[in-house]
């Protein structure tokens, strides 16, 4: 019983490790500062311990606690944000950062992160130039629209377009009216709900119809003297199927214009590309939107465009200048590194090789062959490690809230293990990290969304956990 009482007494002081030559790799590798507090920290726990009697009398020498202070210390600075390998086959994976950026966009942030940049600078004149020239051009060529405006995301985009057009004013001190259908009153998930951003931005939500059926009339009579906007919100993470019903984009133009009402189109994803020859339904297109007559049109950049978070307007120059103009715009602008991914990203789509450079498209386009091919190789890998697995026939979802419900066909890696839930979290402790989807008590491993440079690791990881 005198054993606590006497390694309680015989604690170095945090002075006598801190000068241990144990510890000086540690000041160099953390700050000496940091290192201290780690080995303050790691004392405070081992004396507690022993007032306890819970460190089984174990001898304590100054190079265990250096050691333990060590395992704090790289707890304290490991990143959180770290590099992850999707196996799951949601290709836009909302929770694990979307879309990855195609080389050329990673070339062009460094290129801009690591000095400095025109971002603001006109070259010709040695003035003061605009942030919103980068993408502009590229998105006016891809789209048609006469202006553009990126934003930091889309849900800044349609809050800043709702607040801009019908938000309130001197003159309109309760807001404008905003109708909309009551079947495209959604939620998009991590809290973005079209009646919340409404009532945030001072637009006087108007809704119409029915969940399931709203009519070209029931848009009309809602129409009013303070009537600023139509909006249309893409469904973009559920359908509705059976009987049901709403105006094509076109009829609402037609209706909006007559009565001098702007029509918005929150397009959610808004792809660039169609997707129908993928074997999707289509996807609405930025460029559809603006042909059937919407004025402004909002949709993300790192969705089915393949690019960085970013939100993006695009419409009449006039309705577009209203939205720039409004200072919301300083608050939600997108920061150069989102410029410069965006702009080298949209390059893709002007010169005809989206598919085969963005690595979004590169996913949604891989032909099934390619896949099973892939799939059976890695089979063999596993197989010969030990691992029961076998190839099923399966589905890769786009995600993202885009094509609800749309699949692509795939061949999955279905790999039995005795604890699944157990060998899922150990593939999450992985260095990267493995995220799969576990299925009837098996490991589902879907090779549509490991990127090229992720299957030595993924093999690796697999193979641990035989
Ligand atoms: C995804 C989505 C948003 C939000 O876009 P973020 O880029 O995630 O901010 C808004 N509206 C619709 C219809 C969406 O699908």
């Amino acid at each position: 019983m005198s054993q606590p009482r006497n390694a309680l007494r015989d604690l170095p002081s945090v002075d006598r490790l801190s000068n241990h030559p144990d510890t000086e790799p540690l000041n160099k590798a953390y700050g000496r500062s940091l290192t201290v507090e780690a080995l303050r920290q790691t004392l405070e726990q081992t004396r507690a311990e022993l007032k306890r009697g819970d460190n089984n009398g174990s001898a304590i020498d100054d190079s265990t606690l250096i050691s333990d202070a060590k395992s704090l210390l790289e707890i304290w600075l490991a990143p959180t944000l770290r590099r992850a390998i999707n196996a799951t086959g949601v290709i836009i994976h909302t929770n694990l950062g979307r879309a990855p950026l195609c080389d050329s966009a990673l070339k062009a942030v460094q290129e801009v992160a690591q000095g400095y940049s025109t971002l603001e600078y006109d070259l010709d004149t040695g003035k003061r130039g605009s942030r919103h020239a980068h993408a502009e051009s590229l998105l006016r060529r891809i789209t048609g629209a006469e202006a553009v405006l990126v934003v930091n995301n889309n849900a800044a985009a349609v809050l800043l377009a709702l607040t801009a057009l019908a938000g309130r004013t001197d003159i309109a001190p309760n807001g404008r009216g905003a109708i909309i259908s009551r079947g495209q009153l959604i939620e998009i998930g991590g809290g973005f709900r079209i009646p919340d951003v409404m009532a945030q931005s001072g637009a006087r939500l108007i809704e119409v119809g029915t969940t399931n059926r709203t009519h070209l009339h029931d848009y009309e009579n809602a129409i009013s003297a303070d009537t600023a906007l139509i909006l249309r919100a893409h469904r973009s993470n559920f359908a509705m199927v059976g009987f049901t019903s709403e105006p094509t984009l076109a009829e609402l133009a037609e209706l909006a214009h007559a009565h001098d009402l702007l029509l918005v189109d929150d397009l959610g994803s808004g792809a660039l590309l169609d997707t129908a020859p993928f074997g999707l339904a289509p996807e609405p297109t930025a460029q559809a939107s603006l042909k059937a007559g919407a004025d402004i049109v909002m949709f993300s950049g790192d969705k089915l465009l393949g690019g960085p978070q970013a939100g993006i307007l695009i419409g009449k120059a006039e309705i577009i200048e209203r939205a720039r103009r409004h200072p919301l715009a300083r608050a939600v602008r997108a920061d150069k590194l989102c410029l410069a991914a965006l702009a080298a990203t949209l390059t893709h789509y002007l010169k005809g090789d989206a598919l085969a450079q963005i690595p979004v498209w590169q996913m949604i386009s891989q032909p099934p062959d390619a896949i099973k091919q892939k799939a059976s190789a890695w089979q063999e890998t596993l197989l010969a490690a030990g691992l029961t697995c076998e190839l099923i026939g399966g589905e890769s979802a786009v995600g993202g809230g885009s094509l609800p419900g749309e699949t692509l066909p795939t061949t999955l890696l279905a790999i039995s293990v005795s604890a699944p839930e157990q060998a899922a979290a150990q593939l999450r402790r992985a260095d990267p990290p493995v995220i799969v989807r576990i299925e009837e008590d098996r490991l589902i491993i879907d090779p549509r969304t490991a990127l090229p440079r992720d299957e030595p690791d993924l093999l690796a990881a697999l193979r641990a956990i035989a």
